[in-house]
């Protein structure tokens, strides 16, 4: 809480998110959780961030295909990046014609059961109705069909590092894992 002391200055610096008194002791400025670094000395307080917020249109957001039928993609919304997830999965819709720009055959050749993606949110209420249609959104991690093991992007399309499958997806430019250079098919 602010104003909570935290440590005397001898004992930790003060860093982000805290202040020092002219006592010398270092005190919480803002709400949040203490981190004590012990190699740097300094004590940070890291945010508290209450992002319970409905995604609104505009936002970006992360999500797993949870199930695709036909023409749309079921995605379980998880957040507004992997690494600050909402308490709770919100459920989302993607349209096969809110995939890409290029006209698509079926769904499958861009998103498939399982895959991670980001996607900018169309509407401001719940089902979410999604877009990847700008370079960064699409997939972002996708494991293979076949094996399981996780696909990397070579070129514009994604291969299987332990079954050589090749496989397509609407590939955002983020996505996480890249092939190695000259790995090729087994
Ligand atoms: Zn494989």
């Amino acid at each position: 809480m602010p104003g909570e002391p935290l440590c005397v200055e001898e004992e930790f610096m003060p860093g982000p998110g805290t202040y020092l008194d002219d006592k010398g002791v270092v005190r919480a400025a803002i709400i949040g959780e203490p981190v004590f670094d012990m190699a740097s000395r300094r004590v940070s307080v890291k945010p508290l961030v209450r992002k319970s917020a409905l995604p609104k249109q505009g936002d970006a957001v992360v999500g797993i295909v949870a199930a695709v039928k036909e023409d749309v993609a079921i995605v379980k919304v998880i957040g507004f990046d992997i690494y600050a997830p909402f308490k709770n999965p919100i459920t989302g819709l993607l349209h096969i014609s809110q995939i890409s720009d290029q006209r698509l055959e079926t769904i499958y050749d861009a998103v498939k059961l399982g895959d991670l993606i980001r996607a900018r949110v169309v509407n401001s209420y719940v089902p979410l109705l999604l877009s990847t249609k700008e370079p960064r959104m699409g997939v972002i991690l996708a494991h293979c069909s076949r094996c399981g093991a996780v696909l990397a992007k070579r070129d514009g399309t994604l291969i299987c590092s332990a079954c050589g499958n090749v496989e397509t997806r609407k590939i955002s430019i983020d996505y996480m894992v890249t092939a190695r250079r000259g790995s090729k098919k087994s």
